[in-house]
């Protein structure tokens, strides 16, 4: 919006996550890296726009294995993290959004062998994605 030269933590937040959307952080790593002029972000700020990013469902949320934190990527073009399959790199932790169509066989299959349904959204494949198999 012209005119608007106030920047609202929000989008100083926003525009970091878009330079960094192949990038898994942490709350810390946005309040080290944010340094917009006139934007006051402290530790809560941040956590509270994190956590209404994760609602709108434009931000995934994980638990690293082995790093004491929670760490954060954010889905740009990939519709929202609450209605499909993530797989994530054990090795590195980067995060992949997954169409849930590739899966619909599968899903089919699983609910007739088993009679269950997976919960797309909450569902995280654990793979080694192909710069970690490189090394
Ligand atoms: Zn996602
Ligand atoms: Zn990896």
């Amino acid at each position: 919006m012209k005119g608007e030269y106030k920047t609202k933590p929000r989008n100083a937040i926003i525009e970091y996550l878009k330079e960094n959307a192949d990038t898994r952080f942490t709350a810390r790593d946005i309040l080290n890296a944010v340094d917009v002029e006139g934007v006051e972000l402290d530790r809560s700020t941040v956590y509270r726009n994190l956590e209404r990013l994760c609602k709108e469902g434009c931000l995934v949320k994980y638990k690293e294995t082995g790093v004491n934190a929670t760490c954060y990527q954010y889905s740009e073009g990939h519709g929202s993290c609450h209605d499909h399959m993530h797989a994530q790199c054990s090795v590195c932790g980067k995060i992949f959004h997954l169409d849930n169509s590739i899966l619909e066989d599968a899903s089919a299959k699983i609910k007739k062998e088993y009679g269950i349904e997976i919960d797309y959204g909450k569902t995280v494949l654990m793979c080694i994605c192909q710069e970690c198999k490189k090394k």
